[in-house]
């Protein structure tokens, strides 16, 4: 007998999850005061890379983040204003960059995300849009070995985990990708990834094929959660109550504003990144690059070329700072110096990212019929299907098919 679920957000975390939860017969209502897709899940990168184990907070990071602050094409910046409040947030962020961390964070990720590109094969093809899940290399671009040798642990650090990569020279690097500018010096490509042609269609489709499917969608904001001794009871929205049966929290960086009505605050922040899409860019791009330096992705998509990239610490509710996209337009004219940039739109989303770059993922510590589904900072789209069928399988009564302890909300 299926359960009455009522699950809080659709971005694609809460749209993948709600699938797998309605493909075992559950009765699903998503509450979502965004429609699908039109909030973070609408414009990543999205890089579908099963490789991408690596956690933000790396050793060394301290002594990067004066210099990069201080570059004005740097990946980083901290709103004068907002300092004090990321101040703790950013202090546990680095004391998360030990060996022993990086290591379980990095083993944590990849048993995560491994399947990735399996989880959202099935979604898609079951949705009608298998044609966005695209099975790709992708290369990673260098301007010095100094920045190469930079990367070195990272590398390593995939390589122990089963990635396969192969380094190439520039000559290489302008082979794979000839428009590039001949300013690399070395590339390593990661040669069995992915990418998603338009993370908005395909989050947009995944719901509309849970609403053929039987699912409902609520397009309401909760307020308050009313929560008693057996656990959450309703749902306070701007339109009245919803009573719950059993509840999952999927809503991205606001989860912790929802998760602090249940008692159980977590160390979430919004850690703000920007995009530019060329409609028209003139490029012939055969797969995604990344300039490691410059922390950008650049992916091809069906809406034409997208450059993604930044880390903006404003908190969730201030005006985009669309000077960051401008940063991120200079980087194409220096990777693609002949991108056609007439028609190009600009983006901003709020990434949410715990301090030790691990999603949460399973049971309320506090109240039996919660579930929480969020965190995953750069890696949510990566992350979206591989969670959605973890949490289907906690509701399920089956094993998991990963060890959920890195996860757990009281971890920390
Ligand atoms: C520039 C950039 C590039 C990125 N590139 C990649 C990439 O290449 N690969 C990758 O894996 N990840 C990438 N990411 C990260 C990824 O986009 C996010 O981790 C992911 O979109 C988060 O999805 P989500 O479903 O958790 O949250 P969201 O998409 O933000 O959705 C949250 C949902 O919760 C709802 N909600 C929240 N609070 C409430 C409330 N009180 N009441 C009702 N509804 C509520 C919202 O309305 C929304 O529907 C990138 C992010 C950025 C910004």
């Amino acid at each position: 007998m299926g359960k009455k679920i009522t699950l809080i957000g659709a971005g694609i975390v809460g749209v993948a999850t709600a699938s797998y939860l309605r493909r075992d017969g559950h009765d699903v209502t998503i509450v979502t005061m965004h429609p699908p897709g039109e909030y973070c899940s609408f414009g990543n990168a999205g890089m579908l890379n099963p490789s991408g184990c690596v956690p933000q907070s790396m050793p060394g990071v301290l002594a990067k983040v004066p210099g990069y602050l201080t570059d004005p094409l740097g990946p980083l910046t901290v709103r004068p204003s907002y300092w004090l409040k990321a101040l703790p947030w950013l202090a546990r962020f680095i004391l998360n960059a030990s060996d022993r961390q990086v290591e379980h964070a990095a083993d944590a990720l990849r048993a995560l995300i491994k399947p990735t590109r399996e989880c959202y094969e099935e979604l898609a093809r079951h949705a009608a849009c298998g044609d966005l899940i695209r099975r790709s290399p992708f290369l990673v671009a260098y301007e010095s070995e100094r920045s190469y040798r930079a990367d070195v642990r990272a590398w390593k650090i995939r390589r122990e985990r089963g990635v396969v990569t192969e380094e190439v020279d520039a000559a290489g690097v302008r082979k794979l990708v000839p428009q590039l500018a001949p300013i690399y010096v070395r590339g390593v490509i990661v040669p069995d990834q992915g990418y998603v042609a338009n993370p908005e269609r395909l989050t947009k489709a995944l719901a509309a094929q849970f609403q053929k499917d039987g699912g409902a969608l609520l397009t309401r904001k909760v307020l308050d959660i009313e929560a008693g001794e057996g656990g959450a009871v309703a749902l306070a929205t701007d339109a009245g109550r919803v009573p719950v049966d059993t509840l999952v929290i999927c809503g991205g960086v606001h989860s912790g504003e929802l998760t602090a009505k249940l008692g159980e605050p977590v160390p979430i922040e919004a850690e703000r990144g920007y995009h530019v899409t060329y409609s028209d860019p003139r490029l012939e791009l055969p797969m995604p690059v990344h300039v490691s330096d410059a922390k950008v992705f650049v992916t091809p998509m069906e809406m034409g070329v997208r450059i993604a990239g930044q880390a903006e610490f404003a908190g969730i509710y201030a005006e985009p700072d669309y000077r960051r996209a401008e940063v991120l337009e200079r980087h194409m004219k220096r990777m693609f110096p002949g991108v056609h940039a007439a028609d190009k739109t600009q983006w901003m989303g709020r990434r949410p990212s715990m301090p030790d770059s691990l999603p949460v993922i399973g049971p309320s510590a506090k109240h039996r019929n919660v579930y929480y589904a969020f965190g995953h900072g750069h890696l949510g789209l990566c992350g979206g299907a591989p969670t959605g069928r973890l949490v289907a399988d906690l509701l399920a009564g089956r094993k998991p098919a990963i060890d959920l302890a890195p996860y757990r909300v009281n971890r920390f």
